[in-house]
Parts: C-alpha cells; sequence; structure tokens
C-alpha cells in the first residue's frame, strides 16, 4: 500500500460511506456515528495528511506519545479533538486531562477517583466513556460487566464525573456483535447514550449494533508496526 495524502482521504471517505450505509441500514442518521481516526505509531506528517482532507477527530492510546506529536498538530488545526484509547496510568492523569477532549479508558475506582480530584485542581473536564471488559479476559483493561453498574453510580453520583457512555475493546477471537450487544444493553440501563466500539475490521458491524462512535486506524493510516495496543 502507498502511503500519499490521497490514499488518507479516500480512506477516510471511504470509511464515512461504510458507516453511512450502515447507519441507514438501522434506521439511524450517520450523523449520530462519531469516526476517531486512530493514529497511534503514526508519525506527524501522516496525521497531517488526515487533518488536511478535513479530518478533525483523532485517538491516540499512550499519553506520552500524544503530547509529543499533538500540541503542534492541535496549534495548526485548534478544533482538532483528541481521545485516548488506551490505558490510563495514575501519574499520567494530569496530562491525559491537559491534553485529551475525551478519556474513553475509564476502567477503575482508583482511577476515577484520581481523575475527580485532579479535574477540581485543573479545571479540565474532558468527556469520558466507562471501558467494560466485555469478554473478561484477565490481561484486558476494562470493568467487568457484573461491577459497571455500581460503577456508574460511583462516577457519576460520588464523583461527578462527565460520563458520556461505555466503550469495549471485544475479544480476538469472538463474534464481536455478541458484545457489541452487550455494551448497548450495558449503556441503556444505565441511562447512558454513547457506545465506542468497532475497529477497522468490524465498524461497519458496530454501527448496525448502535455504536455513536468507531474507532478506526489500520484502514484509514494503514499497518503499524506490530506492538501490543494495550501496552501504555
Ligand atoms: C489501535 C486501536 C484501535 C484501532 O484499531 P484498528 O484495527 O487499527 O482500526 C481501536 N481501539 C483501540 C482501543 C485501539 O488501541
Amino acid at each position: 500500500m502507498s502511503h500519499d495524502a490521497h490514499d488518507i482521504a479516500e480512506n477516510i471517505a471511504h470509511i464515512h460511506a461504510e458507516i453511512r450505509a450502515a447507519a441507514e441500514a438501522g434506521g439511524r442518521s450517520a450523523t449520530d456515528v462519531t469516526l476517531v481516526a486512530v493514529s497511534k505509531t503514526h508519525e506527524a506528517s501522516r496525521i497531517q495528511q488526515a487533518i488536511d482532507a478535513g479530518h478533525r477527530v483523532f485517538g491516540e492510546n499512550r499519553v506520552q506519545e500524544a503530547e509529543g506529536k499533538w500540541p503542534s498538530l492541535k496549534e495548526g488545526a485548534p478544533d482538532a479533538t483528541l481521545h485516548l484509547i488506551g490505558p490510563l496510568q495514575g501519574n499520567k492523569v494530569k496530562p491525559a486531562l491537559a491534553l485529551f477532549d475525551v478519556i474513553e479508558t475509564v476502567d477503575r475506582p482508583k482511577l476515577a477517583r484520581r481523575l475527580a480530584s485532579m479535574m477540581d485542581e485543573t479545571g479540565h473536564r474532558p468527556d469520558m466513556f466507562i471501558q467494560v471488559n466485555t469478554g473478561e479476559e484477565p490481561q484486558k483493561a476494562g470493568i467487568l460487566p457484573a461491577d459497571l453498574d455500581g460503577f456508574v453510580v460511583e462516577c457519576q453520583d460520588s464523583l461527578a464525573l462527565p460520563i458520556v457512555g461505555l466503550m469495549c475493546i471485544p475479544p480476538v477471537d469472538e463474534e464481536p456483535s455478541l458484545h457489541f450487544a452487550l455494551l448497548r444493553e450495558m449503556a441503556h440501563r444505565n441511562g447512558l447514550t454513547g457506545l465506542s466500539m468497532g475497529m477497522s475490521a468490524d465498524f461497519a458491524v458496530a454501527v448496525r449494533f448502535g455504536a455513536t462512535h468507531v474507532r478506526v486506524g489500520t484502514a484509514i493510516f494503514g499497518a503499524r508496526a506490530p506492538i501490543n495496543i494495550t501496552q501504555d
């Protein structure tokens, strides 16, 4: 695959068309679905090509990497918004609050409490998603489904976190639609409207199951160097 600006713009246009078709098939509007372009591991010059193509919503999975690339990219595109989609360590909460517009990976009580206290200190209030480990995989981040409802109450009522929805990463070897349906049901019963689910291989399925945010990297920017997507 060649890596010129034309490809990135074209890839984004293709994905928007697929999102539109999937949304309409489900009786929804494509404007209800946000395409988060996952730019982790890609150089600023490639991300700039997506910005030049008019794209504005991006996802990164590591705070430190994003701190290196994004301040200057945002100078040229102040309306760009950045989602944190990778695990957040307690010692990175302060820089994460300063840099990210949305944090999709609130996944444990200790982190929720730290976010609440640092939000008070810094005044930054990014929207937040709770990450759910729908596959109950031991190595994967996310609150377990059985603990979710209590965690939502703690985040919203005790800590006043701006929780807007749920996020999941289904197990690689399982049918993703089961996980998408589960996440949708869990969001619904907790009165949450945001659903961040679906990646390059399955974003159209996710949209059919109600995704409001799809996180697409490879299908936009091409293959990444092979690293573990959950590391920080
Ligand atoms: C890397 C990553 C993605 C994008 O994956 P692709 O298969 O490249 O589209 C989506 N979500 C999370 C949490 C990721 O870490």
